[in-house]
């Protein structure tokens, strides 16, 4: 039979979106994408403890921001609404109610003190089939003392049964058949008095299940909950519609061993968020690549290959092109290492696939930040100059500033390097050479100042270094007669002039 692709993206709203998180939804996307599928976006904020107001709306923004839409979500709504754990509470009691009458899950009363006590007498205290019999639960008080108690408003749990020794496997795409003893698992809470709401692993399941989910693609962090979430498909008897599991490795720290940190992040000075986040209960402000300059298309692309490749060596790739290459049985077993230079080099590779007018088009409000006003087709050929030597658009300025303003001061260091005792007379005379070239492009300014250059027997190096001097202010920049037949004649010779003047050696 075939059965429609569907994946979800599942995040808890405890804060801004981890750049993992962010390459784990891409890689759902993808693959939905790749089999004509659904991509899903459920809010799992069963845990209100650890709830970030803001981290909702945050999450859409990014996706908004790198291109992934959602086919149904929380912002858009969708067959299977509601898409927020928080506004489906009466659902999962019903599950839960489902699971204590077939005697796989039971009602515990234990207080957190009375747990503690347990942990403080026994190491590694598990509440399981070895120990569910001396605690206070539906299993071991009668069915009156249980009412009694939750009449008298006592706050309970319910936890899962889980019987000892029994063989549990998850089928993952990535990993093949991962096997699990039952007796290594604890009776897990599926779901609190306190707020009447479920924990994470029913309300994951029940939710998969209803949702249709076909496919549970997530950090490997998970991999551990999954023996457990496949004995709950079972008690359900949902085997049959039972998704299947994709655990993906971790991103590494850039260097050493272990998970990539927020504290790398701060540490090695590279976003490790989509976007900027503020925390809204200590306002610590966590950059992100879209407010660091990132175009979001540099952003997926290396995303994508953080933990996948296309089995070659091709690295620029287009969403549509990643969305046809993207397997998951091509994704590697072992983490992949966070290598931000890389992230440099693909904004580097994008920015130059862009056309001139688009970059031109992002370099616009930094420039009317400097104060300058320039016509767009002057933008873009500045832009198509000097687009070469930059990661960032915001490094454009840099690059560039000398297209749009004259140099007011004269870098020392060049001054004393390039600016020669003959100079002042040799930029004289390349004033009046440059006076009278009819059409002021590159190619025939060159032309004639190389004939002059040869002609006059100076050095060529000494000449253009000077030049460029006086018309940059450093020794920086493009092709120098780039640079004089965009800002013209005109102001080419003022700048001679003023370095003449100006210019002293000492
Ligand atoms: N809510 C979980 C998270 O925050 C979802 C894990 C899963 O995809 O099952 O990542």
């Amino acid at each position: 039979m075939f059965q429609k692709v569907r994946v979800r993206f599942a995040p808890s709203p405890t804060g801004p979106l981890h750049i993992g998180g962010v390459r784990t939804a891409l890689y759902n996307y993808l693959f939905a994408k790749k089999h004509g599928g659904d991509f899903i976006l459920r809010i799992e904020d069963t845990d209100s403890q650890r709830f970030a107001p803001g981290s909702e709306e945050y999450i859409i923004e990014a996706f908004a921001w790198l291109g992934l839409k959602f086919d149904e979500g929380t912002h858009i709504g969708g067959a299977y609404a509601p898409y927020r754990q928080s506004d489906r509470k009466e659902i999962y009691r019903k599950y839960v109610d489902i699971l204590l009458e077939k005697g796989m899950a039971y009602i515990a009363f234990d207080t957190p003190e009375e747990l503690e006590a347990k942990r403080a007498v026994t190491a590694n205290f598990q509440y399981d089939a070895s120990t569910r019999g001396d605690m206070r639960n539906s299993l071991t008080l009668s069915k009156e003392e249980v009412k009694a108690l939750i009449d008298a408003g006592k706050r309970y749990v319910v936890r899962f049964r889980i019987e000892t020794n029994q063989d549990v496997s998850v089928n993952d795409l990535l990993r093949g058949e991962v096997k699990y003893n039952s007796s290594v698992l604890d009776d897990k809470v599926l779901f609190k008095s306190a707020d009447n709401l479920p924990t994470y692993h029913l309300a994951n399941i029940v939710d998969d299940h209803l949702m249709a989910i076909t496919h549970v693609i997530r950090g490997e962090e998970w991999l551990p909950s999954a023996p457990l979430h496949v004995l709950l498909y079972k008690a359900f008897g949902w085997e049959d519609t039972m998704p299947q599991f994709a655990h993906l490795p971790l991103l590494l720290k850039p260097e050493g061993n272990g998970k990539l940190s927020k504290r790398d992040g701060d540490r090695l000075g590279f976003p490790v968020f989509p976007l900027e986040w503020k925390d809204p209960k200590t306002g610590e402000i966590f950059s992100g690549y879209r407010e660091s300059d990132y175009l979001p298309e540099a952003v997926i692309n290396f995303l994508a290959l953080l933990g996948w490749n296309p089995g070659n060596d091709q690295e620029i790739m287009s969403m549509d092109e990643l969305i046809q290459l993207f397997s998951l049985e091509k994704c590697s077993k072992s983490g992949a290492k966070f290598d931000y230079e890389k992230g440099k080099w693909f904004n580097h590779q994008y920015i130059q696939s862009k056309p001139n007018v688009e970059i031109a088009g992002m370099y616009r409000p930094i420039l009317a930040e400097k104060g300058v006003d320039a016509d767009m087709a002057y933008v873009e050929t500045v832009a198509g100059l000097v687009k070469e030597r930059v990661n960032f658009v915001k490094e454009l300025w840099d690059q560039s500033f000398f297209f749009f303003v004259a140099p007011v001061s004269y870098d020392e260091k060049a001054v004393k390097k390039r600016w020669k005792e003959d100079s002042p007379a040799q930029m004289t005379e390349l004033i009046d050479i440059l006076r009278g070239i009819n059409g002021f492009s590159a190619h025939n300014q060159e032309e004639t100042a190389r004939a002059w250059i040869e002609n006059k027997g100076y050095h060529p190096g000494n000449v253009m270094n000077a030049f460029r001097l006086a018309i940059v202010g450093e020794s920086k920049g493009p092709h120098i007669f780039d640079i004089t037949a965009a800002i013209g004649k005109d102001e080419t010779i003022n700048r001679l002039q003023r370095a003449i003047r100006k210019i002293k050696i000492s």
